[in-house]
């Protein structure tokens, strides 16, 4: 009997704005019931509209350090203030399961997953340009100023470790065109895993 094979896991970074939230409803889509979002867990407030459970766990800092403490987490990472973590037992059991997963983390937690689980692919998204970044974050009205200039400078650290990413893709304007850039990612990388 053939051993059941194991999902891939998808590891996606990119400064706030940048698209990737568009990219993966995208790649969702195509892919629906191939692929699953690994839903983190976050000391960050809601934003309006958001849903615990759906777009992040909000729990304390508390809550946090005791799941830090327990090992439950596959990495985490503080940015812009709030502690972020992937919960490593959900993932685990889909890939084992055979079904592909994808984190939307920030660099630290990146580089953490890529040193434990290497076979994991990780996938840069880049914006045309700072400026056209800016002129992005400040269009989606969510944040205060002084949460734009904080993600605006942790942008360009995030930017500067692009190139240690297995893929970079940069979404500059053209969605259609960078979606078709992730989708050959991931076909390419699925089928490698999966050759018949
Ligand atoms: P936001 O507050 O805008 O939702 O997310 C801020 C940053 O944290 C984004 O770059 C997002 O991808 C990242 N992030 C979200 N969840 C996690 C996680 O579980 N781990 C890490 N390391 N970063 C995360």
């Amino acid at each position: 009997m053939q051993a059941q094979k194991k999902g891939v896991l998808f590891v996606f970074s990119g400064p706030s704005g940048v698209g990737k939230g568009t990219l993966k409803a995208k790649l969702f889509e195509e892919f629906a019931g191939q692929i699953a979002y690994s839903v983190s867990a976050t000391t960050r407030a809601p934003r309006e509209g958001e849903v615990d459970g759906k777009d992040y766990f909000f729990v304390t800092r508390q809550e946090f350090e005791k799941r830090i403490a327990n090992n439950d987490f596959l990495e985490h990472a503080q940015f812009a203030g709030n502690l972020y973590g992937t919960p490593k037992s959900y993932v685990m059991s889909l890939l084992d399961q055979g079904i592909n997963v994808l984190l939307e983390i920030e660099v630290q937690g990146a580089a953490q997953v890529k040193e434990s689980m290497p076979e994991s692919v990780s996938v840069f998204i880049l914006p045309p340009s700072i400026e056209e970044l800016e002129h992005r974050l400040r269009g989606r009205g969510t944040e205060t100023e002084e949460k734009i200039r904080e993600r605006l400078a942790a942008s360009g650290r995030e930017i500067a470790c692009a190139q240690s990413y297995d893929y970079q893709i940069v979404n500059g304007g053209d969605l259609e065109q960078a979606y078709r850039q992730l989708r050959r990612v991931y076909l390419d990388q699925t089928q490698k895993a999966y050759p018949n």
